[in-house]
């Protein structure tokens, strides 16, 4: 027997119909004798306090369906919301932290023979707020469950059958991964694969949660023996498999924008002046560009969330453009950022040349380029970023093999 959390997205819970299949997959789990804890999504509304009131409800209302099919298929299960558990989070309403799960509720329940359903991506604060967790924010929910029941795995069902190379949506061709490592992942979500919420992942990463990702839509009752194995497995050690390739990935993100302080006089504590009120704003920074000419000035180009281009712009203009005596500021939201992922790239070169030649051939102006040991980003305009996710997956020979 172990003790198992499974989580199912919005997508996994969109009609009566699913909700019993569902059930039937949630049965099977449980008639193997195994400890259930179900964590359920749904789509998050952004705004604060009281949005967060509202957007906590719609999981209230899929938990007690789900206990409900799974009374009917004779077994006994017991729905909690987050704040019954107690998800303890912090007060950021939409995007709130968890920082404590009480154990005692669902242990209880669990040891009694009980399929115990938390409503995912929703919290109580200290001081007894409703609160939700953000985009993806139940993948989080369920990971940090699984932590802290020490649970022997966490499942995250989607209407995909794993992780790909890349989104399946953008490139047909995509091929599932059997595994990834945990590090190549927490780069896929954070440079905008939505699969899985980079905080789930980092979640994992913490406690070492084994963490699984497969589809909702397959047979619920196929055997579980087959489904056990399916989908994509997280893992921890990244030299224990000899095929492992080069490159995991593909990544990319529509949520960036991109801003450039023009011909800005070089002087020491430049960078400080104009970025130090855009961190006063709260304001959260990505890539940035800065190269002093012969002439002694500067451009200066960074980027930061689409959802807070607006604000920065406010902020740069206000405060920054004429204090450090800049000839113009220049904003654009239709960029976006494409990045190639694999550990490979520590002990490979020409991952990089790769890339820029890919592009190049493709026609595509890379517009900033950042590097770490396992990533490779660029910011192209957005109009070219389906065709240069396509152009790279092919020319790292990412396809499936033709049968
Ligand atoms: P859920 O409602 O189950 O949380 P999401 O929409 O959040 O589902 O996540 C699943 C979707 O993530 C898939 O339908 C797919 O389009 C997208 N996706 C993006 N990148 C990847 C990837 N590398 N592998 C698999 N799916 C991906
Ligand atoms: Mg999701």
């Amino acid at each position: 027997m172990a003790l198992i959390v499974q989580k199912y997205g919005g997508t996994s819970v969109g009609s009566i119909d699913r909700i019993k299949n569902v059930a039937l997959r949630v049965a099977k789990w449980s008639r193997a004798g195994h400890q259930l804890v179900i964590a359920k999504d749904i789509q998050p509304v952004p705004d604060p306090r009281e949005l967060d009131v509202v957007a906590s409800t719609g999981e209230q209302v899929t938990i007690g369906l789900l206990a409900m099919a799974l009374k009917q298929l004779g077994l006994k299960a017991k729905s909690y919301t987050g704040h019954q558990v107690r998800v303890l989070t912090d007060s950021a309403f939409n995007k709130a932290r968890i920082i404590e799960i009480e154990e005692k509720r669902i242990r209880a329940d669990l040891d009694a023979g009980t399929i115990v359903l938390v409503a995912g991506f929703q919290g109580q604060d200290g001081l007894g707020n409703i609160t939700t967790l953000g985009r993806g924010g139940s993948d989080t929910s369920a990971v940090a469950l699984a932590a802290a029941l020490r649970a022997d795995e966490c499942l995250i069902y989607t209407d995909v059958d794993g992780v790909y190379t890349t989104d399946p949506r953008i490139v047909p061709e995509a091929r599932r991964l059997h595994t990834i490592t945990f590090e190549e992942m927490l780069e896929l979500a954070s440079l905008g694969s939505k699969v899985l919420q980079i905080r789930s992942v980092e979640f994992a990463g913490k406690y070492r949660v084994r963490l699984r990702v497969l589809s909702s839509l397959s047979d619920a009752e196929q055997p579980l023996a087959v489904e056990a194995n399916s989908g994509t497995l997280i893992t921890y050690e990244e030299d224990t498999k000899m095929e492992q390739a080069i490159i995991s990935g593909i990544a990319f993100s529509r949520d960036e924008a991109k801003i450039t302080l023009t011909r800005v006089p070089d002087r020491p504590g430049i960078a400080y002046q104009i970025l130090g009120p855009i961190a006063e704003a709260n304001v959260d920074v990505d890539m940035i560009i800065q190269n002093t000419s012969v002439d002694g000035t500067t451009d200066f180009s960074f980027t930061v969330h689409r959802n807070e281009y607006a604000k920065a712009m406010d902020v740069l203009g206000a405060k920054v453009k004429g204090h450090v005596g800049a000839q113009s500021l220049v904003g654009d939201p239709k960029i976006c950022k494409v990045s190639v992922v694999g550990i490979g790239m520590r002990s490979h070169v020409g991952i990089a040349s790769l890339t820029f030649r890919t592009l190049s051939e493709e026609g595509i102006n890379i517009q900033m380029i950042s590097t770490s040991e396992i990533k490779i980003s660029v910011v192209v305009e957005d109009k070219y970023m389906e065709l240069a996710v396509r152009a790279l997956h092919k020319a790292f020979g990412l396809e499936q093999a033709i049968a």
